[in-house]
């Protein structure tokens, strides 16, 4: 009897120390929440690109304080760089991190960062092909999501719209919301909705634009909401409105590179002069 109560306080005993083992191991593996590595350093090239496009989308009027733009890191798809919480027309060199696909940064260093970057995280997870991604709350954009009235490819410049642009409605995933993409969920929810289309329209919010590169997704960026209010202005008129045709707007979006270098250069030269 004596021996069995023995052999019982023996077995608790290394339960015990089994339990506190486990509980220091636990604290240790804690920071496995640590920041993930770097895909190590990108062109200056790549920044300086980065950085224009944040300065030009303010400077053509489509990213307010509050909008983003990012780029898929080109040593692995795993990584993107997106700037620090700062207003876009002020963004600089020094403002780019480096992020994982869950939006973790590799290295904060204290900084803010912006609450919706779980935008870019989700895209570049389900959008190989995607290489840049803006986040734009541009106000021409704003009546075609909340209404019934669906975005038109109205002229060449907005050809990649062909295909149409999904809505995407936030209360069908995250109910009753502040309407900001505030975690992975969310983003995951508004890449689901994108589907394999080149921009989203995001209801009483923005808009999420996508592309091959920063130059397209520039361009891209700028010509939607361009292109909402020439759809707007053409209803205003009354009648009848001709869009462009799918086969014209395959042809036109063949091309949709070419002839892109001239305004990036324009746009950039008028964006970076701003003090
Ligand atoms: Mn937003």
């Amino acid at each position: 009897m004596a021996h069995t109560l023995h052999i019982r306080r023996g077995g608790r005993i290394i339960l015990l120390v089994i339990g506190i083992a486990i509980s220091v191991f636990a604290a240790r593996a804690a920071p496995a929440q640590q920041a993930p590595a770097s895909a190590g350093p990108v062109s200056q090239q790549l920044i300086d690109d980065l950085v224009a496009a944040n300065r030009i989308l303010a400077d053509q009027g489509v990213l307010d304080g509050w909008g983003h733009v990012s780029v898929r890191h080109p040593l692995d798809p795993n990584r993107y760089l997106l700037s620090r919480s700062r207003a876009p027309e002020l963004v600089t060199a020094d403002d780019i991190m480096e992020f994982d696909l869950d939006s973790n940064p590799v290295d904060a260093k204290g900084r803010d960062l912006y609450s919706e970057r779980f935008i870019h995280g989700e895209i570049y997870k389900t959008r190989p092909d995607v290489m840049a991604v803006v986040h734009s709350h541009a106000p021409a954009l704003i009546p075609f999501g909340i209404t019934k009235t669906p975005l038109q490819p109205v002229y060449h410049r907005s050809a990649f719209i062909s295909a149409g642009v999904p809505v995407f409605e936030i209360r069908e995933r995250g109910g009753m919301t502040d309407m900001l993409i505030r975690d992975r969920a969310l983003g995951h929810a508004l890449a689901d909705a994108l589907g394999d289309h080149p921009a989203a329209l995001m209801r009483g919010h923005g808009a999420v634009i996508v592309g091959p590169s920063i130059q397209r997704v520039v361009g891209r960026s700028i010509f939607l909401p361009l292109s909402a209010t020439l759809q707007l202005q053409a209803a205003a008129l009354g009648g009848q409105v001709t869009y462009l045709d799918a086969e014209e707007a395959r042809k036109i979006e063949a091309r949709e590179g070419y002839g892109l270098a001239r305004s990036w250069e324009a746009w950039k030269r008028k964006a970076m002069a701003k003090p």
